[in-house]
């Protein structure tokens, strides 16, 4: 797992960490406006909605996703542990409250993107994007003596 120095983070799922920044979001409001709390959206049961899909990337060492909802410009902490994803700030409300499916790369690329990524000492330099290669990350650590 990529979140090695934010070790709780790793032991948690995506889905949970957004439950948590769901929560939060939620008692704040309620500490402005108590009856709020009756009303704050959850994720809605059932399966994942099929469209759209939200894409894993890494972001200074943690596997994160961009709200794809037109309009919320919110990103989660997401996990290949648990590949679902719901906005902590519009709550998937264009889904009616559903999670989306993640998309992480094939397993075995994932792990090697990771491995390659935690050769470097520093965190905020631990990205990758989705159109980038192993090879562009391999060659990236070469330019810097790794
Ligand atoms: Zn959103």
């Amino acid at each position: 797992m990529i979140v090695r120095a934010e070790h709780v983070m790793a032991e948690l799922a995506g889905v949970e960490l957004a439950e948590r920044a769901h929560a939060q979001l939620v008692l704040d409001k309620a500490a402005q406006d108590p009856s709020s709390l009756a009303r704050a959206p959850r994720p809605a049961a059932g399966k994942p909605a099929e469209r759209p899909s939200a894409i894993a990337y890494v972001n200074h060492g943690r596997w994160v996703c961009d709200c794809p909802f037109p309009g919320c410009n919110s990103a989660q902490i997401v996990s290949p542990a648990d590949a679902r994803f719901f906005c902590a700030e519009c709550f998937n409300a264009v889904v009616e409250g559903r999670y989306l499916r993640v998309h992480f790369p094939p397993k075995r690329k994932l792990e090697r993107i990771e491995r390659v990524l935690e050769e470097r000492p520093l965190e905020e330099t631990r990205n990758w994007l989705p159109q980038e290669s192993l090879a562009d990350l391999v060659a990236e650590n070469e330019e810097h003596g790794l």
